[in-house]
């Protein structure tokens, strides 16, 4: 079933589209089965899981850390980490270089964009995005590098809704981008509204429970 959804998808997407398995709360045996379908690019939503499955598995899988990023563990991660979607704050983003920093890695990030209304949502605004992205270049911080920005649209049925919000949200990427040209990623898009995504410019979508199967 697993390599079956792969399959369906990967027909389903162009090329330049990336697909992240999001692979939290599944087991080794079931991602295996992804990876060994050809997946390599899995994303979770906590450091500590992600570690273990990390240690557990093929050491040519690309880790995304998808979920918010809690600054205390940024350490754990940094030794492999090879995306991290969830950024949101100034702070967070100087402990990632600092931990990339001590593995002499450069960490490539992307900042959450806040479109839904929903006040329980982490993420940032525009005006907050540019005011991050000018004071990276200020301080110089040499061991990250924003490659883009990620958006999660909101939980409704009304899939009117979430069209305006992906419009919205390539209408700011696109605006970022002629100021901070280093900007390519557009994480958007849900096993729910990939489609919608890729169709307002996404060109990383994150599809869990599509590949996966519901989570308990
Ligand atoms: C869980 C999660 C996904 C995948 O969700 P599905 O609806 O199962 O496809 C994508 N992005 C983020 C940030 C997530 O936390």
């Amino acid at each position: 079933m697993i390599t079956k959804r792969i399959k369906e998808i990967r027909d389903s997407i162009n090329k330049d589209v990336e697909l992240v398995a999001v692979s939290k709360t599944k087991s080794n045996k079931e991602i295996l089965e992804a990876y060994n379908a050809g997946q390599k690019v899995f994303g979770e939503n906590k450091i500590q899981e992600m570690t273990e499955k990390y240690e557990e598995l093929p050491k040519d899988i690309k880790w995304h850390m998808v979920g918010h990023v809690q600054s205390n563990k940024i350490k754990y991660m940094a030794p492999y980490v090879d995306l991290v979607h969830g950024i949101d704050s100034l702070k967070s983003l100087k402990i990632l270089n600092k931990e990339a920093k001590k593995n002499n890695r450069v960490i490539r990030c992307l900042l959450q964009l806040k479109i839904s209304d929903e006040f329980t949502k982490f993420g940032l605004s525009k005006e907050e995005i540019e005011s991050i992205l000018n004071s990276i270049n200020i301080l110089d911080l040499m061991n990250i590098n924003v490659a883009g920005i990620m958006t999660i649209g909101s939980f409704t049925e009304n899939m009117d809704v979430v069209v305006k919000e992906f419009d919205k949200t390539k209408k700011i990427f696109d605006s970022l981008k002629t100021a901070f040209p280093n900007l390519k990623i557009l994480s958007m898009g849900m096993s729910n509204d990939y489609k919608i995504a890729i169709n307002h410019g996404s060109n990383m979508i994150r599809v869990g429970s599509l590949i996966f199967g519901k989570r308990i």
